[in-house]
């Protein structure tokens, strides 16, 4: 393994929120590997060999064939049942205030130190492997970010990525199909008060994170969507990559924008994962329109502080 920390540029926030679309974008960059969503790897990708964005069963990618190699000397040798079991000590939100301190108990460290390993020697072989010098994580969840920033070879950046809350909760409200199986499954559903609650715990543990040292960096999901190219100018500023020529992969004829994706090995996440080909960039702002009024009115009250505090409440942009 390296010498130096591995980069990691860790997409946080709720579900929902687009991560899935900045990670493919940036995986577009030269020097930069998505992973997708890593927090899943071990469950839906060695237990249970869920698809990879390349579209071949886990155990068959190429890719993670050589990164379980390079990790573990292969997949056979990682205790999925173990990395479960630390995770439930470590990394879980309400661990957070605990993992916020400046010293761990001996058994906590302990237990964070053997569960943070496990995703060091991941970071390391991905980037060994894939020749790039960032892996982009969109896990999302902040208690793992927490756990991550006690790594000394994990160069961790945080993008802290918001959307407004009315929209997250109405997404989640919906049935939406996963592709990575054969059998029928759908992504998690939520109703609006839960998703309202977990909308304030995600950013406010962000913004405690940040508020501890960890270089984190704040994009909306609206600001992103209106204004790619610049969005990607900050990110890839912020994930220490060299300024880019251009980004041809971005394209638009007037209002109508758009993205041309190449494939991407990325463990679990949203449908967009397997996405190739021209994919448009637009705003869904269905909720506006579709979600009932009582859900809305009680999403707006639950996330008020914080929403206002984005600039959700102003005047519609
Ligand atoms: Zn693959």
């Amino acid at each position: 393994m390296q010498g130096r920390p591995v980069r990691v540029l860790y997409v946080g926030g709720l579900g929902r929120s687009g991560s899935t679309l900045i990670e493919r974008l940036l995986g577009q960059l030269p020097d930069v590997c998505p992973v997708g969503e890593l927090v899943h790897l071990g469950q839906r990708g060695i237990a249970e060999g869920e698809r990879c964005g390349c579209g071949q069963p886990f155990r068959q990618c190429q890719f993670w064939q050589q990164v379980g190699k390079a990790a573990f000397d292969g997949w056979d040798e990682v205790d999925v049942g173990r990395i479960a079991a630390l995770r439930a000590r470590v990394d879980r939100n309400r661990f957070i205030p605990a993992l916020a301190r400046r010293e761990l108990s001996p058994g906590r460290r302990r237990a964070l130190d053997e569960y943070t390993m496990y995703y060091a020697r991941l970071y390391a072989a991905v980037t060994e492997v894939s020749g790039c010098r960032l892996v982009v994580d969109s896990s999302k969840h902040p208690s793992l970010a927490h756990c991550l920033r006690w790594r000394p070879d994990i160069d961790l950046r945080v993008l802290h990525l918001i959307r407004d809350s009315r929209a997250v909760a109405y997404s989640w409200s919906r049935q939406v199909r996963r592709p990575d199986t054969d059998s029928e499954s759908y992504m998690a559903t939520g109703s609006a008060a839960w998703m309202a609650g977990q909308w304030n715990v995600h950013n406010a543990a962000f913004h405690l994170l940040a508020g501890l040292g960890c270089p984190t960096m704040r994009l909306k999901y609206e600001d992103f969507i209106t204004a790619p190219e610049a969005a990607m100018r900050r990110v890839t500023d912020f994930a220490g990559l060299p300024p880019q020529a251009g980004y041809p992969f971005l394209g638009g004829d007037g209002a109508a924008r758009w993205a041309s994706l190449d494939g991407a090995h990325s463990v679990s996440g949203n449908p967009l994962r397997f996405a190739t080909g021209k994919i448009p960039i637009r705003r869904d702002e269905q909720w506006r329109t579709s979600m009932p009024t009582p859900q809305r009115r009680a999403v707006t009250a639950l996330t008020f502080p914080l929403l206002a505090g984005y600039g959700y409440l102003g005047a519609r942009r």
